[in-house]
């Protein structure tokens, strides 16, 4: 069965491990001698709460979460964050936003509906090549929180350093980077990502939360977007999205077995530079983002035309590759190499890309 998979190149729902559905699928009809699925166990057995409680130290372990923070599971997605962040986090009304892509951007206009909320940097007049540095930052200093997103799924743009703030707390949508490399969670306030990319499935949001951050939310805040509320229940005021969390837990496994944040960064960074040091050698092929803002997660880039960029995803899947085309407010090509992708299939992505190369000059 294994030999028939293709490289999916997806920027998500996106690839997983091997070993963790061939786990997931020797669990499938009785999950360890308790003679039903994970799917439909109750989320109050002894048998969940194992999973659950497994998982979320899992997460602790391999993120090294401090003592100080709070991990919650949500439904909803990343784009749930995008609202949950101002209804919860907006002390004086007042927030710092950096859009840096179409995600920033849509959380940045979700913020907008309840509070003040200041851009500290607009990339949409350079087409999203670029992450801002640290001038470049309008931070204001009586801010609630500065927001960024961690990596450009779409653009394919990562920030490389984590801004200066003087105190504000900065809040960092990590859907599309969360497990790829270690990261300092002390330096942020708060950090959240939707599952489906470097996580697992879709349905559940991450998010990890500084506890003095907290505070009573007003009064006709919808109960699932009340972080207090969720956290003091475990993430269990209503049922979670059991199965997702599961599938996590089967993640952490995997990515805590081969050695934990520092082996992910390693192997991404290895099928990255596969890539990159391909497109900046190339005279045919144009990497969308400045070179030291690229993403180690979403490669962008483009053929000489448009005809050309059609062409080169038609023939990648016939080759055994998909989800090769760009997003369509962007076009081109994009190339996802979460976690899950083996380096064999960026072999396979560069030699395609070469032979493509000699046949369309
Ligand atoms: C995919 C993505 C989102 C949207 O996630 P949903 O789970 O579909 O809501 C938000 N931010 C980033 C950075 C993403 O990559």
């Amino acid at each position: 069965m294994t030999e028939k998979r293709v490289y999916n190149f997806s920027a998500g729902p996106s690839m997983l491990p091997v070993a963790v559905l061939e786990k997931a699928a020797k669990q499938m009809l009785n999950y360890e001698g308790s003679g039903m699925s994970v799917m439909e166990m109750s989320h109050r057995s002894s048998s969940y709460l194992d999973i659950f409680e497994k998982t979320k130290g899992l997460l602790k372990k391999v993120m090294n979460v401090p003592d100080n923070y709070k991990i919650v599971f949500i439904q909803g997605g990343a784009t749930q964050q995008f609202s949950m962040v101002p209804l919860n986090l907006l002390k004086n009304g007042k927030a710092d936003y950096a859009i840096t892509g179409a995600f920033s951007k849509k959380a940045a206009a979700e913020a907008k509906k309840y509070g003040d909320i200041h851009i500290v940097y607009d990339g949409s007049s350079y087409d999203f090549k670029h992450i801002p540095t640290q001038d470049e930052l309008d931070l204001s200093k009586d801010a609630s929180y500065l927001h960024i997103c961690a990596n450009n799924t779409i653009y394919g743009t990562e920030w490389k350093y984590v801004p200066e703030t003087n105190g504000v707390p900065i809040i960092a949508d990590m859907s599309s980077n969360i497990l790829s490399k270690p990261v300092d969670v002390s330096k942020y306030g708060m950090i959240y990502a939707g599952a489906q990319k470097n996580m697992g499935i879709a349905g559940l949001g991450v998010a990890i939360i500084r506890e003095d951050l907290l505070q009573d939310v007003a009064q006709t805040t919808p109960v699932l977007l009340d972080y207090k509320l969720m956290i003091k229940n475990d993430s269990m005021y209503n049922t979670p999205p059991a199965y997702a969390i599961y599938v996590l837990g089967l993640v952490l496994e995997w990515i805590d077995s081969l050695g934990g944040l520092e082996v992910m960064k390693e192997r991404n960074e290895k099928k990255a530079k596969l890539v990159y040091d391909y497109l900046d050698q190339s005279t045919f092929y144009k990497a969308h983002s400045d070179k030291e803002n690229r993403s180690l997660m979403n490669v962008t880039f483009t053929t000489p035309n448009k005809d050309l960029d059609a062409k080169f995803v038609k023939e990648s899947i016939e080759a055994g590759m998909t989800n090769l085309k760009g997003h369509r407010s962007v076009g081109g090509i994009r190339a996802s190499i979460y976690n899950a992708m083996p380096y064999e299939g960026v072999e396979k992505l560069v030699a395609f890309m070469k032979e493509f190369e000699e046949n369309n000059r």
